[in-house]
């Protein structure tokens, strides 16, 4: 109901303040050096709102309750947890601190990464699910990034809370992230009132250049078929992230790897095509098999031609009205 949520909202811009005073204090050191080693200044810690969850037990609950919280009202928020006793504890401890807004900026989660390899716990902690926090549904950056995203009519997607403000200071303002989540159908709808042109907007994910970040792109490449946005596919080099990127090469590196962004179609077909050997005519036909059925599922008609011809030059297939016949074959079946 509207009167919890604006408590939940209330509780989280007052620990939000909370934290980002705590960055300050002596304690929070290792915390400010993780900034530094990251290429961030004060300025951008401040930009971002970035904060310091001390360590201990309940600091932010005794600080909530003095400004009129109750204990139900801390843990509804995520805030804190149930300690076995039933005493409420803060959730995170010792953790470096990243306010979540929505889009209209009202900070509703953190996410909370943790400063030493043996501190207990996963690296990142987030808000668990709550009445004003579902992760299906938050864009790290969207309350900055929305009105570029707008102007620009693009977004680009990317992995972490660091990638994000590396994009930003990199130039690249239309940067958002999911929070430890893929990213899904409804991150799209969020996407979409925001980009308001359709038919020639586009996306661009920018993922690490590892393992798990081809895979992201694979993922992402499914919900692509409810997208109407043209979507890109950029991947870092050298396993790096954008941060990391930056860190190493600077700004202009960043900015060009979105630049020498991919058709996510072309990523993905080229993923299945390289398992296959293109010389001889069985290969050429396996990864036919393999890849007709992913175009199959492209919705529109004219974009589904227009890739079954895409998919019959990358497998150099002259007859490219061979794959159309069997691409629509399946899309009939399916
Ligand atoms: P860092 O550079 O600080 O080590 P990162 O942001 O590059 O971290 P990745 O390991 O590349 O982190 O993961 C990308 C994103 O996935 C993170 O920013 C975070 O949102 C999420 N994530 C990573 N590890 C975890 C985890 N153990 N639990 C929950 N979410 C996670
Ligand atoms: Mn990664
Ligand atoms: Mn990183
Ligand atoms: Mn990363």
């Amino acid at each position: 109901q509207q009167g919890e949520r604006t408590r939940l909202v209330e509780a989280h811009k007052v620990a939000a303040r909370y934290y980002a005073e705590q960055l300050d204090g002596p304690e929070a050191e290792p915390a400010r050096r993780f900034l530094g080693e990251r290429g961030f200044d004060q300025e951008a810690a401040r930009h971002f709102g970035i904060g310091y969850a001390p360590a201990g037990w309940d600091h932010l609950v005794r600080y909530l309750r003095g400004q009129g919280f109750t204990d139900r009202e801390l843990t509804a928020s995520g805030l804190a947890q149930e300690a076995r006793n039933g005493r409420p504890i803060d959730r995170f401890r010792g953790r470096l601190m990243w306010p979540i807004r929505d889009i209209t900026g009202d900070v509703v989660g953190f996410g909370a990464r943790k400063l030493r390899e043996d501190d207990q716990g996963p690296k990142y902690l987030n808000t668990p699910e709550t009445p004003i926090y579902r992760k299906s549904q938050v864009l790290y950056g969207i309350d900055l990034a929305k009105r570029e995203i707008a102007k620009e009519n693009r977004a680009v997607v990317v992995e972490g809370y660091t990638d994000v403000m590396a994009c930003h200071l990199a130039g690249i303002r239309t940067a958002i992230a999911t929070c430890g989540t893929a990213f899904g159908g409804e991150h799209v709808k969020i996407l979409r009132r925001v980009l308001m042109d359709n038919s020639q907007s586009e996306v661009v994910f920018t993922f690490d250049g590892d393992a798990a970040g081809q895979k992201a792109a694979l993922r992402a490449f499914e919900d692509d078929q409810k997208f109407a946005a043209r979507t890109w596919i950029a991947i870092t080099p050298g396993g790096m992230d954008p941060c990391d990127l930056r860190l190493a090469q600077g700004d202009a590196a960043v900015a060009e790897v979105v630049e020498g962004r991919t058709p996510l179609f072309d990523f993905a077909m080229r993923s299945i095509v390289d398992r296959h050997n293109l010389d001889t005519a069985g290969g050429r036909s396996a990864a036919l098999e393999e890849a007709a059925p992913v175009v199959a599922q492209i919705k529109d008609g004219a974009l589904q031609h227009e890739s079954a011809v895409r998919l019959a030059g990358l497998l150099g297939i002259v007859d490219e009205q061979f794959v159309v016949r069997r691409v629509a074959q399946l899309a009939r079946w399916a």
